[in-house]
């Protein structure tokens, strides 16, 4: 993961090689939160961090910082039931529909049989985007016609994987309806549905956020949680833009897991999200 992470974020260690030509054995505050604005971290979470380091930082006590701010805890459990499913929720372009395809081509690269439930029924657009990715696949999809109950195909997903054995569930929903309020109900109705189809479904929530969208990301999220409560994060298009330090920003404001990061536009272009490796992968360009 460390030679993808390094080509990933090549952008943001660039940006941060800008303020800080040199590798050093220590460096002092203002050089750190020089770094840290550079990558795009927001700047009261930055203030924070500062605080509590001393005037001369080494790596240990910047690793330490920084990974302070991935403390917390996950909310959602691992399920042996199956099939596992999923509801991918997020607004449109966040990258929804690639990243559900992504997650599929990984689960069956994994051995996995996955079901994939076309549930943005709003959009024919989305039905037909996930279609073809199915096709290009080779994973079974169930979908309606554009207007039909996206809540029918949560049951008839969920029902139809019980039937044949699948491991895996993956649920695309609407990023927009005709009000907030229509989306919300939807959303909770699709949850609703869900449990009755499998009790302990949907296992997961997971939320898409585009990386290079900053503060308004952060706000879609609290959105959105306020309405399903998500279990965790999937951060978009952080290959090719410079704010690879936005991950700190959201994990800080959301305090929830980042479960995966995309980094390209094909299906293989997605990994797990490990904080220790984002977090060494910034202070290899800092720090000797
Ligand atoms: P949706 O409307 O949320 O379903 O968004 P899409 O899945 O259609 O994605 C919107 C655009 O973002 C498409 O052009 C995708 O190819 C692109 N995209 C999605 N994820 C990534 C990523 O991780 N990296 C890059 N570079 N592009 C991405």
């Amino acid at each position: 993961m460390f030679g993808i992470l390094k080509k990933v974020f090549g952008k943001t260690t660039d940006a941060i090689k800008e303020v800080a030509p040199e590798k050093k054995s220590t460096i002092t505050k203002d050089e750190f939160e020089d770094i840290l604005l550079e990558a795009d971290v927001n700047y009261e979470l930055v203030e924070r961090l500062l605080e509590e380091l001393p005037s001369k930082i080494n790596r240990i006590q910047a690793f330490n910082s920084l990974i302070s701010v991935f403390q917390y805890k996950a909310n959602w459990k691992d399920s042996d039931e199956k099939p596992f499913v999923e509801m991918i929720v997020g607004v449109n372009g966040a990258g929804k529909t690639t990243t559900i395809s992504k997650l599929a081509y990984m689960y069956k690269s994994d051995g996995k049989k996955v079901l994939l439930g076309a549930g943005d029924t709003f959009r024919a657009a989305a039905i037909e985007q996930l279609s073809r990715w199915a096709t290009k696949l080779d994973i079974p999809i169930v979908a309606t016609k554009q207007g039909h109950d996206p809540s029918a195909v949560v049951y008839d997903t969920i029902s139809s994987a019980k039937a044949k054995g699948f491991d895996n569930v993956i649920i695309d929903t609407a990023g927009r309806l005709h009000t907030q309020t229509n989306l919300s109900e939807e959303l909770k109705k699709m949850i609703r549905v869900a449990q009755k189809a499998m009790p302990s479904a949907p296992h997961r929530k997971m939320l898409i956020l585009d990386g290079t969208q900053g503060t308004s990301a952060i706000n879609q999220a609290k959105a959105f949680n306020e309405i399903i409560g998500i279990d965790g994060i999937i951060i978009t298009k952080l290959d090719g833009t410079a704010k690879g330090g936005a991950v700190l920003s959201i994990a800080d404001e959301l305090q929830m897991p980042i479960f995966y990061i995309g980094t390209g536009e094909q299906p293989s272009d997605l990994i797990t999200f490990k904080a220790n490796d984002y977090v060494n992968t910034i202070l290899d360009e800092i720090f000797l």
